[in-house]
């Protein structure tokens, strides 16, 4: 049997090889990662009684509970179950954006509660964990990058959602995986050029689908960083059956061994869509928790990454995002503590290219 069915695997992956490649020559800042937090030990009586406080509280405030797909299971269908939603950072805004809750508690990182404000800016935005950044945020300082942008005066800035409020308001568009590419073919058709940032592999991926030449920022996701394509070679070597599910904030090398490259909604829906019992899945393990859910009778693998067998240092799972739990939930629900705060003139700037990346969304689903 072939490993995917003919014409399941992606078109994507004809990638052009031609493109050249510009790197930015700039020095980032040293990036600390915490460790992962301790998980409370809570009986099911305990948790249960936890996830019933936290609906009350959220009725009490009027306030819908938005979580991230690599965010703890319990949280994810908590948002669920309480009429909230689990989605990525671009469904995520969207959802937000449209939600008539006068609060609105956002289970992820930074960047994810900084978008909500900025398209709400009249609504309260609560946080569990606004500690919670990103590696690709914390890599892209606003005064290194705007220097770098204003050395390209006559480039387009894209740069991805994961960045800080002042790093959207100094660019033209904000982009996420799920919608990259559609933005630089659309920019590239008009004769743009492209100053891309922060994530590099997933610019360079974007760059060789589309053969549009970008002036690319060296960020890098340190949960994605970590899969490596001979552990994923040998990996595909025992499961020949299994299809594997890339996403592309990974590796170059471990992306061309991918069947399907996509955001975390893209390989939700391959799980769910594809024929194949077996997948092994290069990305947050947060994501499945969903993948469970909606392909319950498939088998899920782990990727291998470079921490495998070692110290739990790269284990595919965010320390940041981990930080949000049903206990620091609770606590910024009962007090209002994790609320975030963006002036409202850098709101008004960062929304421009997040309002443009969500017109240009809803004009794709016409
Ligand atoms: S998984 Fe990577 S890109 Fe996502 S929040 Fe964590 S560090 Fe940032």
């Amino acid at each position: 049997m072939p490993r995917l069915p003919i014409g399941t695997k992606t078109p994507e992956l004809a990638m052009n090889n031609t493109t050249r490649e510009t790197l930015a020559d700039v020095r980032l800042p040293r990036i600390t990662v915490p460790p992962h937090p301790a998980k409370p030990d809570l009986t099911p009586a305990a948790k249960e009684a936890l996830k019933e406080r936290i609906a009350a509280l959220l009725r009490q405030r009027d306030a819908v509970l938005v979580a991230h797909y690599y965010t703890d299971g319990d949280l994810q269908d908590l948002a669920e179950a309480t009429g909230g939603c689990v989605a990525d950072s671009l469904e995520m805004a969207r959802f937000a954006a449209a939600h008539p809750a006068q609060t609105l508690v956002v289970a992820g990182v930074r960047f994810m509660g900084e978008t909500s404000k900025i398209l709400n800016n009249e609504k309260q935005v609560l946080m569990p964990a606004p500690e919670a950044t990103c590696s690709l945020d914390e890599g892209c300082p606003i005064g290194l990058f705007s220097d770098f942008c204003d050395r390209h005066p006559d480039h387009t800035v894209v740069v991805y959602a994961n960045t800080s409020a002042e790093v959207k308001a100094r660019s033209h568009w904000v982009v996420t995986s799920g919608i990259a590419l559609a933005v630089v073919r659309h920019l590239a058709e008009k004769g743009e050029k492209i100053l891309w940032g922060p994530d590099q592999h997933l610019g360079r991926y974007v760059q060789r689908l589309t053969g549009v030449e970008m002036l690319l920022w060296p960020g890098c996701c340190v949960v994605h960083e970590e899969f490596k394509a001979a552990g994923l070679a040998r990996m595909r070597a025992l499961h020949p059956q299994a299809a594997v599910l890339v996403h592309p904030e990974s590796p170059a090398d471990v992306v061309a061994l991918a069947d399907v490259v996509g955001s975390t909604t893209a390989l939700i829906q391959a799980v769910r869509n594809l024929p194949n019992r077996e997948f092994i899945v290069a990305t947050d393990a947060g994501i499945f928790n969903k993948m469970r859910q909606v392909a319950p009778d498939k088998i899920l693998l782990d990727a291998p990454t470079a921490g495998e067998g070692g110290t739990c240092e790269s284990c595919a799972h965010c320390p940041w995002m981990e930080m949000n739990s049903l206990e620091t939930l609770a606590r910024s629900l009962a007090t209002g503590s994790g609320a975030i705060e963006v002036a409202p003139e850098l709101a008004a700037r960062a929304r421009i290219p997040i309002q443009r990346m969500l017109d240009f969304a809803a004009t794709l689903k016409k």
